[in-house]
């Protein structure tokens, strides 16, 4: 139970890789609070589920206050929640466009600042992605997003060192309702698949570093961005 009596927050905790965050961190010992935008969110067993959108400066206020007032002030902070849009470029809309930096990289930074200006002390972690470093085809806006919160993850990490450390975990293709690998077309399984492992990887597996990088043996971690991709050489 290394995490015990801890605060912790995970956005986007009500599915995928969220939600294994959220039972790690509780199975470790943490009291975690989860946001999430779905209209029917499954039941999580976690100390508080809400319903917010990382996006609206207001819903993120909220969101801290109630969790301040409920559990007190996280020590964790888990940026999770996100949305993928896939489209060639000619054909990517300017309300798409701004719609996945709304919520991938304005949603991060909103709930930074927020545990920014509330937290003593701690961990903010912020789930990006390999695409945000290696790019690809029809994934300009998701990609470019993505890049964003490793940039993030780094000032931050500078900015609000010794007190808040600061890391990125950047996963692969992970078998979730964002990739339904089972619903993919031959040509995009290939493309996920093209890594040294050759599979998707499971919610759990991106979780475990995520409690590693939460936890007391990290101490000397900050401003890092890790993969945990099959193997892709992120440069
Ligand atoms: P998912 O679609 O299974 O779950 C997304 C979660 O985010 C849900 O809880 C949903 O309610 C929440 N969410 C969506 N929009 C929100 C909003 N505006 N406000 C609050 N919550 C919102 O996705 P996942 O695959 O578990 O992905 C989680 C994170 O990991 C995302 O940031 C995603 O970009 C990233 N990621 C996923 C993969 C992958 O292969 N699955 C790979 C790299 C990065």
């Amino acid at each position: 139970m290394t995490l015990q009596g801890k605060v912790a927050l995970v956005t986007g905790g009500s599915r995928g890789i969220g939600r294994a965050i959220a039972e790690v961190l509780t199975a470790a010992g943490a009291k975690v609070a989860i946001c999430h935008a779905d209209d029917d969110a499954e039941t999580v067993p976690v100390a508080l589920s809400v319903r917010a959108d990382v996006s609206s400066e207001a819903d993120v206020i909220s969101l801290f206050d109630r969790i301040e007032a409920e559990l007190g002030t996280p020590e964790i902070v888990v940026n999770n929640a996100g949305i993928l849009h896939e489209a060639p470029l000619a054909e990517t809309t300017l309300a798409d466009f701004d719609r996945v930096i709304a919520v991938n990289l304005r949603g991060g930074f909103l709930v930074a600042r927020e545990a920014a200006r509330r937290m003593e002390s701690g961990r903010i972690l912020n789930i990006a992605s390999d695409l945000g470093l290696l790019g690809r085809e029809n994934m300009a806006a998701y990609s470019a997003s993505k890049g964003g919160i490793i940039a993030l993850t780094r000032s931050m990490a500078r900015e609000l060192a010794p007190k808040i450390l600061v890391n990125a975990i950047a996963p692969g293709p992970i078998d979730t309702d964002m990739t339904s690998p089972g619903a993919m077309s031959p040509e995009a399984l290939a493309k996920d698949l093209d890594t040294p492992l050759a599979r998707f990887g499971r919610p759990e597996e991106v979780a475990a570093l995520a409690t590693f990088l939460a936890g007391p043996q990290a101490g000397f971690i900050t401003g890092q961005c890790y993969g945990v991709n099959g193997g892709s050489v992120m440069t």
